[in-house]
């Protein structure tokens, strides 16, 4: 294997704007909290966040939250919190750190944010189990704590084909949370608004696509690494002015890189895909492993999640209800494969990494003999590793390092 060499950080400019917006959103929720001038609702990171928006809600991300104790570290020592109430070790651990971070009452915005010591209080809750039946089951333990209401999207999961029974199934159940928004907002539904609305989330949508194909390039000019800090406004803003002047001031800055020929990763000799949830603990020591071996971890499922191609704002129920089904994280297999296959053409990827994180069986795709069946079709080879998405104490930096170390090697003899 090519000898370690020093890893030299490239620094995304836009990130200093991306931190105000950032910092901005979490004040304005802060504000609210604290002088309920505005309602507010929680919502899933894949949930109806543009039906929200329209009818005036402040809308906090709870998985967003979740990340953030992961990224801060702070996550392993609220899961075990979360644990003694009664929520297994086996299961989310973005719900068991969220959750014992709140009884423990601390909160990672405190240290980001100076003057936020918890998170906004909700007026309801919204979730959409196209992702996992987890998002349920954390929110039913807020909504019985602040004793407000809960409302949800029961999707379908595993599908093959999104086709119009499913659509049709969705959207009536989008609508179905109208009155009962009404009720709790004190706004009446406006379609106007919704269409602005979805219209803005689709550029979101569309610049983050094109902000994501920029790896396409050779050298590519972004991380996976980079995408999972990057994609914070696609989670948290979609639907807003801000996201789109974001990511068009982070695509502008991502092509002149392409002209430039300027590489995220100093000296590419490897590209790789990256399928399954980052490990937020150990973001920084996964980017260097990689980069320090010359090895480009370029492109993702996970960060592709929140485009949205479908959405239309002449049709917003149905389109909502089309783009929320056919993530990834809903589909089967076959389904799957497919897409992955052509990730692996667009991205020209020399390998992939499937990181099976043991609380999200959702997010995992290794368990079922995906990589054997892609690598047979492909010729791609894949390394699985073993880890979390928060819970650190289920992650082998050792292993990781030594299995990825030979998988390099695997890729210099090929
Ligand atoms: S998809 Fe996985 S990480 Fe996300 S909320 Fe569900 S179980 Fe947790």
């Amino acid at each position: 294997m090519a000898e370690e060499k020093k890893v030299v950080r490239k620094k995304i400019e836009a990130t200093v704007q991306m931190n105000r917006y950032m910092s901005d959103y979490f004040y304005e929720l802060n504000e609210a909290d604290k002088t309920r001038n505005r309602k507010i609702a929680w919502c899933t990171s894949v949930g109806p966040a543009e039906i929200l928006r329209a009818m005036g809600f402040l809308v906090h991300f709870p998985e967003n939250h979740g990340a953030m104790l992961g990224a801060t570290r702070m996550s392993t020592d609220m899961i075990p919190i979360a644990n003694a109430s009664g929520y297994s070790p086996e299961i989310c651990s973005y719900l068991t750190a969220d959750v014992g971070a709140y009884m423990k009452g601390v909160t990672p915005l405190s240290r980001a944010y100076p003057g936020i010591d918890r998170v906004p209080r909700p007026d309801v809750l919204v979730y959409n189990t196209n992702q996992c039946r987890d998002v349920q089951d954390w929110f039913a333990w807020y909504a019985a704590e602040f004793k407000v209401p809960m409302l949800g999207i029961h999707t379908h999961r595993g599908v093959k084909d999104v086709g119009d029974a499913h659509v049709a199934s969705i959207a009536s159940q989008m609508k179905a949370l109208i009155p009962q928004l009404e009720a709790i907002s004190g706004n009446k539904f406006d379609m106007d608004k919704l269409r602005h609305v979805l219209a803005l989330s689709k550029e979101c949508s569309t610049l983050w696509k094109k902000v994501l194909d920029t790896a396409s390039a050779k050298p590519s000019p972004i991380t996976f690494f980079d995408g999972t800090i990057h994609m914070g406004p696609a989670v948290v803003l979609r639907g807003t002015q801000t996201a789109v002047d974001y990511y068009n001031l982070l695509l502008a800055e991502l092509e002149t890189r392409i002209q430039n020929k300027v590489a995220a990763v100093e000296g590419e000799r490897f590209r790789l895909y990256w399928d399954g949830m980052p490990m937020w603990g150990r973001l920084r020591d996964h980017s260097d492993l990689f980069a320090g071996a010359g090895v480009s971890v370029l492109a993702s499922t996970y960060c592709n999640s929140w485009i949205f191609s479908a959405f239309d704002p002449e049709d917003p129920f149905n389109s909502m209800a089309r783009a929320y089904t056919e993530l990834f994280i809903v589909r089967a297999d076959d389904a799957k494969e497919a897409y992955i296959r052509r990730m692996i053409e667009f991205f020209k990827v020399d390998g992939i990494i499937y990181h099976d994180a043991k609380t999200c069986p959702n997010n995992s795709n290794c368990r079922y003999g995906m990589p054997q069946r892609l690598e047979a079709l492909t010729g791609v080879p894949s390394l699985t590793i073993n880890g979390d998405l928060n819970d650190l104490r289920l992650v082998s930096d050792e292993q990781t390092k030594t299995n990825v170390e030979a998988f390099i090697e695997q890729l210099e003899e090929k």
